[in-house]
């Protein structure tokens, strides 16, 4: 079977947590686990909200006991809910505003790894509003304004548990990141591209291992460097292209390029001897367009004349020619010496491990109000946009997701501001970043949540 993602729901004793876990799980009753001794403390059930499918924890079974014992045992049953979960819905009482019993559930929170999603219950009609902005203090993001009584903010927690109900099947998928680096090589015809990978594979080289045939004329030919396992992935037969007559029949950029599908890094060859070339961009731009990591590589450094100033052009061209990414690796090499190719490699590992990369959302929304703080969205003809969440739904390559009000408006201008932000300060670099925007209140057009 497969398994569930599992949400807890956390708060403290009548803020509407049984009214919530009700609501989600719905009437169906048999599926609710209320067997006695074996989870007094708490009910789980199979919840389905507008086509998420969940587990959810309701950690309520300790409403009926002795207020002076109850933090302690509040705690626990928090915790370990908590850290079972892919992710929490700390619930608060909105019109009661924030007691020091939130308060200390929010110190419990701050630790963990896990996302908590802050629900501002009861906040139907106006009474709420006081609340909503207190939570704040809690330092756990924005709110959810929502009403498990009335059933109202249903979209918002859609929206906001979406990425991590959904991410499950992408968990898979990362877990290759310790397998063979799947390696292209790219460039314009004669940069040397076979002459690199003959050189990586050894001249005289026997194949021994297997060669999995990726579709019928591109081979992954396994390779190890410095222990580490890597494919190289040869769509060209640039491989077998050593003898001199196979030489004499170019292969087009195209043949190449095909390679880009199924490789994790691709490194553009350049020849130092022509320099960077508009058509070199091009290809550049496409390795990152399908989401590849992208590293550059000026090969026929053995022959290259001044040095220092070709190596610096051809950084600032890349640095002006790419809009997409900033500081790709650059490195240069020589295929027929072998030189530099070590540093190659430690780039191209380097640069699998950023494209393979998932920050916590607890650290992505520190770095995110922090953002938002320094330079706040613009208000086109004076609405607002608000940006409230931001989660990480994908890896290879990072995706990121941004909640908000109005955020189809938000200028591309400050989406590069953030994505900026993401490479530089959350540890992605030079590799491609993805940011889609989401409305709460987009899946449900025709909704009838219509707050805000
Ligand atoms: P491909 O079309 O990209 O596969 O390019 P080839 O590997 O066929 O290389 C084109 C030419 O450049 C050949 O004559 C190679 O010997 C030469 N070449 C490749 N790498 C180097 C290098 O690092 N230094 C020098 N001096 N020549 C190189």
């Amino acid at each position: 079977m497969v398994r569930l993602p599992v949400i807890a729901i956390i708060g403290r004793p009548n803020v509407g947590k049984s009214t919530l876990f009700n609501r989600l799980v719905g009437k169906k009753l048999a599926l609710v686990d209320d067997r006695p001794g074996v989870t007094r403390d708490r009910r789980e059930g199979e919840a389905h909200l507008f086509g998420l499918d969940f587990r959810v924890i309701d950690t309520a079974g300790y409403e009926d006991e002795d207020p002076k014992s109850l933090p302690g045992r509040m705690r626990q049953q928090t915790e370990r809910a908590v850290a079972e979960a892919d992710a929490a819905l700390f619930l608060f009482d909105a019109r009661a505003g924030i007691t020091p019993l939130d308060e200390e559930i929010a110190r419990w929170l701050r630790g963990t790894e896990t996302p908590i999603i802050l629900v501002g219950n009861k906040a139907e009609g106006k009474a709420g509003e006081a609340g909503l902005y207190e939570s704040y203090g809690l330092g756990l993001g924005d709110p959810v304004p929502f009403s498990a009584e009335h059933g109202e903010g249903m979209a918002d927690l859609f929206a906001l548990l979406q990425p991590h109900v959904e991410r499950e099947d992408e968990e898979e998928a990362d877990e290759d990141e310790g397998g063979p680096l799947k390696l292209a090589i790219v460039g314009r015809p004669n940069a040397g591209k076979s002459t690199l990978i003959n050189k990586m594979l050894g001249d005289d080289r026997l194949i021994t291992g297997p060669e999995a045939g990726i579709t019928r004329d591109s081979i992954a030919v396994p390779w190890e460097w410095q222990g580490r396992p890597v494919e190289l992935i040869d769509t060209a037969g640039m491989r077998k292209r050593a003898k001199v007559q196979d030489k004499l029949e170019k292969l087009s950029v195209a043949d190449g390029l095909r390679a880009v599908d199924f490789a994790e890094v691709v490194v553009l060859l350049l020849d130092a001897t022509k320099g960077l070339e508009f058509q070199d961009l091009k290809i550049a731009d496409h390795v990152i367009d399908e989401g590849r990591a992208l590293v550059v590589a000026v090969n026929k450094w053995d022959v290259a004349e001044d040095r220092k100033a070709l190596f610096e052009g051809i950084e600032t061209a890349l640095g002006e020619g790419l809009a997409q990414v900033r500081g790709v690796p650059l490195v240069s090499i020589s295929a027929v010496t072998g030189k530099g190719i070590d540093q190659l490699m430690e780039a191209a590992f380097a640069t699998r491990d950023a494209w393979s990369r998932r920050v916590t959302t607890g650290e992505l929304n520190r770095w995110f109000r922090a953002a938002i703080e320094r330079n706040p969205p613009p208000a086109p003809k004076g609405k607002r946009i608000k940006l409230r969440y931001m989660t990480q739904a994908r890896t290879r390559p990072p995706s990121f997701v941004l909640f908000g009000t109005r955020v189809d408006q938000l200028p591309m201008s400050y989406q590069r501001y953030l994505l900026n932000g993401i490479r530089n300060e959350l540890g992605f670099g030079a590799v491609p970043v993805r940011l889609t925007m989401r409305s709460p209140r987009n899946p449900y057009k025709d909704g009838k949540d219509d707050r805000q």
